[in-house]
């Protein structure tokens, strides 16, 4: 008998608490990783940078086992189909994870667990990717905060120790099954390419965090972190990075604690997940589906510098920095008059730390429709923005080469008109609930 613990959005050997539980469980333990067919099918680009990000961190982990005397399987295909397979060549005793709070991962969890649990195997999910999960962080009336303050409140005053500390694997590496290993299935096998892009350290130094609160906010800076990528796959812990975030910025731990809230958003309020608002009266904005403006958008040429740098900075690097986030989709769905939604895609497809909590999170936030959003006549004015948080300029001419010149695009739309329409729409749609 032995115990499969299947690797997800965790992809890490040391903290990781679904993998201590299999390694405590008395069974040799089976390391699983399942390339979703699923998923990689849905993608627009083969030559996804996310896909090759796995693919190196579970050639880290295979090298690691592989020092304890183990390996990793890695399968390439439907979860569903794959579990059926492994369940009937293998004698497993339990099955561990760690719970993946996506629609997707819920239903396709339960489906896995229906298929093991033929053979009496047992399904076990744990927390690990967040310090919060839920409905832990409840309000006095005992339902979920929708509003972030107060939740954080409630998170600080929860945290202590036990939340925190982390998981010691490394005690009972032994417990890993003894065996020789399989190949992996290559890129290619499965439809993907490797990209050349460098992905950002999985490090978070004292010294960013000292100056975290001071520089976060100005893009030119390169002053936060870019662990997201670490933590929408798990080569971090949370629960290393709380406690660093702790002692040195209470700011940085409030971005953390964002993250704890929007993932509790998504599961206490799936219908966000599944392209509503938050606020069902903003489903009532009658947007402009337009193509050509849209496309504009993407590419980075509004005429609207902030705007433009941000886009490209995320077409070329996977990378946006929050503030010029919050710009670029205000704008896209205040003065353009899009669907955030249309956004909400362009930026899962293209942001290497794309999670669909706090993507839809910050797009709601943004069009006004999400939790905590501040009031739809509250509009971003990308000029204003600029000079506040790029005043020398430095990010846009970094981005936007051609600023100044002949070559630079008119502005797509005037910004006072755009405002006054952005205020008739809303108010018409709002008006009706
Ligand atoms: P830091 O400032 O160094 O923050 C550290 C970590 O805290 C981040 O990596 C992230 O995990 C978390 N965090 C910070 N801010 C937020 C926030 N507002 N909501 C949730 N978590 C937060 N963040 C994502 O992780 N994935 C997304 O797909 C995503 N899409 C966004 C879309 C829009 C429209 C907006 C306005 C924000 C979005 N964010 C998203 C939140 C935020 O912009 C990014 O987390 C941050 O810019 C990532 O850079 P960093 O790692 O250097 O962040």
């Amino acid at each position: 008998k032995i115990a499969v613990f299947w690797f997800r959005r965790d992809l890490r050997l040391h903290d990781n608490a679904g993998l201590y539980y299999a390694l405590r469980s008395g069974y040799p333990v089976v390391p699983l990783f399942i390339f979703d067919k699923n998923i990689l099918d849905d993608l627009e680009n083969k030559k996804d940078s996310r896909v090759t990000f796995i693919y190196q961190a579970l050639e880290s982990l295979r090298e690691e086992l592989k020092e304890n005397g183990s390996d990793i399987l890695v399968h390439y295909g439907f979860p569903t189909e794959i579990w059926r397979k492994l369940s009937d060549e293998y004698d497993i005793a339990e099955v561990y994870t760690n719970t993946d709070y996506e629609p997707y991962a819920t239903e396709r969890d339960r489906e896995v667990f229906k298929i093991v649990k033929k053979k009496k195997t047992a399904f076990k999910s744990c927390k690990d990717q967040v310090i919060f999960e839920k409905k832990e962080i409840l309000t006095g009336q005992n339902s979920p905060y929708t509003v972030f303050t107060p939740y954080s409140r409630s998170w600080k005053e929860k945290v202590n120790d036990f939340y925190l500390s982390s998981y010691p694997t490394k005690k009972y590496f032994r417990h890993f099954l003894k065996w020789k290993g399989a190949a992996m299935p290559s890129l290619k096998e499965m439809g993907s390419e490797k990209t050349e892009i460098g992905f950002p350290s999985d490090k978070v130094s004292s010294a960013l965090l000292n100056h975290y609160h001071d520089q976060r906010d100005f893009p030119a800076m390169e002053a936060t972190s870019h662990i997201g990528i670490h933590l929408r796959f798990g080569t971090v812990s949370i629960r290393e990075l709380a406690r660093k975030a702790k002692e040195h910025s209470d700011t940085f731990l409030n971005e953390l604690i964002w993250r704890d809230f929007y993932q509790q958003i998504l599961w206490n309020f799936p219908h966000v997940g599944t392209g509503k608002a938050f606020r069902s009266a903003y489903d009532h904005i009658k947007w402009r589906y337009d193509t050509d403006d849209f496309k504009k958008w993407c590419e980075g040429k509004t005429g609207y510098p902030l705007v433009d740098a941000g886009m490209r900075q995320l077409n070329e690097t996977g990378f946006m920095h929050n503030r010029v986030r919050m710009v670029t989709a205000s704008f896209l769905a205040k003065h353009l008059l899009i669907d955030w939604r249309w956004g909400e895609a362009y930026f899962a497809e293209k942001l290497l730390d794309y999670d669909l909590a706090a993507n839809n999170g910050g797009w709601q936030w943004a069009a006004g429709s999400g939790t905590d959003a501040a009031p739809y006549f509250r509009i971003f004015n990308p000029a204003a923005q600029a000079e506040r948080f790029d005043p020398k300029g430095e990010y846009i001419k970094k981005w936007v080469p051609e600023i100044g010149t002949d070559k630079y695009p008119e502005p797509i739309v005037d910004h006072k008109i755009a405002r006054e329409r952005c205020l008739r729409v809303y108010k018409e749609a709002l008006d009706q609930k």
